[in-house]
């Protein structure tokens, strides 16, 4: 799957210029692409579009050109865009993820067929006249998003039943649908006796305020509309950091620690405009012909361990509708010494930083006054293949996976791999095995480019291999998502750790007492 995500993003890339040259003097056929957001020919749902378009026959590049237009958010280029696509006799034109980019394309002609794919409501928006006989020349695939958001509340107000005030963090702009969406919303709260505080976002800038806003009228909960596609992850801190629960329109956001999600596949919605919108098209079908279609099915994602850290216990309805619960093993302490085993490259610059992590762990420990340490460390010259290791990065949010044979073998308590393949560094426990991974990525690449990072980076990690979780203070060291940290804090010309909070150090004392004693049974 990801294999042939890849190939087909890589026939969009600059590799194949040249035939993407000798396609236009060819005259095939050119599609225009309009997009509210962007420029990104690699995000996901163009990506799907151009697979789509390939499981119909059409690779660009070969058989097809494609003209992309990116708004980047700003409406006012939205009609010289469509209008020129229009002039350059497209065959046919995507209008991509928001009602603008339709309208746009929709005022610049009657004619060139117009295949839409946003979160909307496309009859009462005046897009279609209705779903099964669009009619015109507009047609496509939308997810009714009011509708949506009503069941969001729902599901937001099964998990905090209590809550009678719920914040809605929408767009502000007429082309987002966002008064279509307030309305429904305010309904939705008044059929199920909430007050719904609408928090207007006209930018991503301004999502703090917006947020100010809604903490401060005294909502207990909050609702993400689907408006926000930029900087979507900082509404996941700013959550966090208010201790909020809220339902987002996207499961990337769950996953990436946010509390709830409700959605459908967006990509796949894009790879059905592909195939059975615009090829179609391509061969002779009539855009009026091809009636609205919506996603059927839509997915309840939970993080389980976003709900631990809110003090939320998640109610066996919930858990029960819920299509994916996300959950890490809680911390916990190592009830015996643990000992340690280095796997690298002979010679790795990171190997005294590893040496050093371990000295700063077991001084902070002797500063808390407690016996615990790190055990003995052993170096092993080799590596961890870095498809297992890549592949244990990209679990990290799900429940724990099958540690791979070949880790299971090594011996030490803590594995420490410095690798050198590239992906987001992690730490993972197994505690039936008593056996932790903490994966270093490779040290030419970013963060770990910048100077100090990497001794920060290994700290960090090893934290989590003693039981610490994430803070959201970015000058901390155990600062991680869902905060939004930034590794250039740690950039620093001289060596030097970041601190604790307290409350890590509360942590710390809670886990390993100044009683604490190695469990006789786990000598070994
Ligand atoms: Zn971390």
């Amino acid at each position: 799957m990801i294999k042939r995500r890849e190939f087909i993003a890589g026939l969009g890339s600059a590799a194949v210029w040249p035939v993407v040259a000798r396609a236009q003097q060819q005259n095939l056929p050119v599609i225009g692409y309009l997009d509210w957001f962007g420029p990104s020919r690699n995000a996901p749902v163009v990506v799907e579009l151009r697979a789509g378009l390939a499981e119909a026959g059409f690779i660009e590049g070969m058989n097809l050109s494609i003209e992309y237009r990116w708004a980047n958010g700003n409406s006012r280029q939205l009609s010289g865009m469509a209008a020129d696509l229009v002039r350059r006799r497209v065959a046919v034109i995507v209008a991509a993820r928001a009602l603008a980019p339709v309208l746009a394309a929709k005022a610049a002609t009657s004619t060139i067929p117009i295949v839409f794919a946003y979160a909307g409501d496309p009859v009462t928006e005046g897009v279609v006249t209705s779903l099964s006989r669009p009619g015109g020349n507009v047609t496509g695939v939308t997810t009714l998003a009011s509708e949506l958001d009503g069941k969001r509340l729902d599901l937001l107000l099964k998990m905090v039943p209590r809550v009678r005030k719920v914040g809605f963090l929408t767009g502000v702009a007429a082309d987002t649908g966002a008064a279509l969406y307030n309305a429904t919303m305010l309904a939705a709260g008044r059929a199920l006796g909430v007050e719904i505080v609408s928090a207007e976002c006209r930018s991503d800038l301004e999502f703090e305020a917006a947020v100010a806003k809604i903490v401060g009228s005294g909502a207990g909960g909050m609702i993400l509309s689907t408006f926000a596609f930029r900087n979507r992850e900082k509404v996941v801190s700013l959550a966090a950091l208010h201790r909020l629960p809220t339902i987002y329109p996207f499961r990337d956001l769950v996953r990436d620690g946010g509390l709830m999600s409700y959605d459908t596949d967006i990509p796949a919605m894009y790879r059905r405009v592909g195939s059975a919108y615009v090829a179609r098209i391509l061969k002779g079908a009539k855009s009026a012909d091809l009636p609205v279609e919506r996603p059927q099915k839509f997915e309840l994602v939970i993080n389980l361990n976003t709900a631990r850290a809110l003090d939320l216990k998640v109610p066996p309805q919930l858990l029960t509708l819920a299509d994916e619960l996300i959950e890490n093993e809680p911390p916990t302490a190592w009830d015996f010494v643990p000992t340690i085993t280095v796997v690298s490259a002979a010679g790795d610059p990171r190997l005294p930083l590893v040496s050093d992590a371990v000295a700063f762990w077991n001084d902070t420990f002797a500063e808390l006054g407690t016996p615990f340490r790190l055990g003995a460390l052993t170096q092993v010259v080799g590596a961890i293949p870095v498809e297992d290791l890549k592949k244990l990065s990209s679990l990290v949010t799900t429940r724990v996976p099958e540690l791979p044979e070949r880790i299971k073998r090594i011996s030490g308590n803590i594995v420490v791999a410095l690798s050198e393949g590239d992906f987001f560094s992690f730490t993972r426990r197994w505690a039936a095995l008593n056996k932790v991974v903490v994966a270093i990525k490779d040290y030419r690449s970013f963060p770990l480019t910048l100077s100090n990072v990497a001794r920060n980076v290994i700290a960090h990690e090893l934290g989590h291999a003693i039981g610490l979780s994430h803070n959201a203070d970015p000058t901390m060291l155990m600062c991680g998502r869902p905060a939004s940290c930034r590794p250039d804090v740690f950039a620093s010309d001289s060596p030097k750790y970041f601190g604790l909070t307290e409350s890590d150090k509360a942590d710390l004392r809670r886990m390993y007492p100044q009683s604490w004693q190695a469990s006789p049974a786990k000598i070994d």
